[in-house]
């Protein structure tokens, strides 16, 4: 059995998926890392990841992030008190409780929260499947923190847009009654994916005819309807992975996660749509990883700097939106 288990982020720099027991997307990460056999598992992502991680994992694991301040922009875009006020606004305009899907880039106690309320976490690539079973409910959805992965998802389900509603933290001090919708979506955003446009598709098509776009689906809803296809992480690999000798592909997603499939991919021609760095996730470095593993081996049972510390209450109710999600996924 190995003692430390290293799980990384496909976003991660090169040196540090090296090191890596497993390159994953942030659903793989927090199922399989946390299966682990191992007592101390470093999680190389940011910190919504290693606190997924935590909180799946058993009471004997520590999981240990590296960089405190490795956090993400649009996870921190949403607070639990207003989380609660934008539910309660829902409550108001439509008569009953929204059930919360929420983003797996959320922080624990955004999933604590949408763990009591029963309602479940999803990652880009389980949306719209989880989606699908909410929309079959009776409740409207509240989907936070990503307004445009929730938007994609609705869309794709065919939701109409006048069904769906933005919730601005604005709105939260206003008098405005928020219509009656079937999908809300909190105003969050990747600021890496935003960066994308339907301009760069269109310069891409130009150099490059016949070439395939495919772009994560946080991305703004007309580069989504403009690539090709819109996948996660996990699922451009796949795509990328299956196609033939010599395709030509057009990525819009986080620049390490390109470059690498360029260099894994030599007999495909592989081009970043827009050179976008997640600057949060290339905060930990080789030499982090190797001062953990160090740390480790000299006091194992000494406190361990970066460990992951959750309170049991958020602990419980984030698994349980955690779970559903397998549950939902697996269904
Ligand atoms: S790529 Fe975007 S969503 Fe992912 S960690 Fe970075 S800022 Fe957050």
């Amino acid at each position: 059995m190995n003692e430390i288990f290293v799980a990384a982020h496909h976003y991660q720099d090169e040196s540090i998926i090296r090191e890596a027991d497993l390159v994953a997307d942030s659903y793989r990460l927090a199922v399989e890392a946390a299966q682990s056999d191992a007592r101390f598992i470093i999680v190389c992502g940011v910190r919504f990841m290693a606190e997924s991680v935590a909180t799946l994992a058993r009471p004997d694991q520590t999981v240990i992030h590296p960089v405190a301040d490795a956090g993400c922009p649009m996870a921190d875009m949403i607070t639990r008190e207003q989380a609660e006020r934008a539910m309660e606004r829902i409550a108001a305009a439509t008569g009953k409780e929204a059930a919360p899907l929420t983003y797996m880039n959320s922080s624990n106690a955004i999933k604590a929260l949408t763990g009591a309320r029963c309602g479940s976490i999803c990652t880009s690539g389980n949306a719209h499947k989880i989606m699908k079973s909410f929309l079959n409910g009776e409740r409207s959805i509240f989907f936070m923190p990503d307004r445009n992965l929730g938007m994609n998802t609705a869309r794709e389900l065919g939701v109409p847009a006048s069904e769906t509603c933005i919730i601005t933290a604005a709105d939260l001090d206003s008098a405005r009654q928020l219509p009656p919708a079937r999908v809300y979506l909190w105003d969050g955003f990747c600021p890496v994916h935003r960066i994308f446009s339907p301009a760069d598709i269109e310069a891409a098509r130009n150099e490059y005819p016949g070439i395939t776009v495919t772009v994560h689906p946080e991305c703004d809803p007309e580069v989504v309807v403009a690539a090709d296809s819109s996948a996660s992480t996990e699922g451009m690999f796949r795509e990328i992975d299956e196609s033939s000798w010599g395709s030509v592909w057009g990525i819009g997603t986080e620049m390490h996660f390109v470059e690498r499939m360029k260099k894994r991919y030599s007999n495909k021609k592989i081009i970043a749509l827009h050179r976008s760095c997640c600057h949060d996730m290339v905060k930990i470095r080789s030499e982090h990883l190797d001062r953990i593993q160090a740390e480790i081996r000299a006091n194992p049972d000494g406190p361990i700097q970066g460990t992951i510390h959750i309170d049991d209450e958020e602990r419980d109710n984030a698994r349980a939106a955690l779970l559903r999600m397998v549950e939902l996924t697996n269904a």
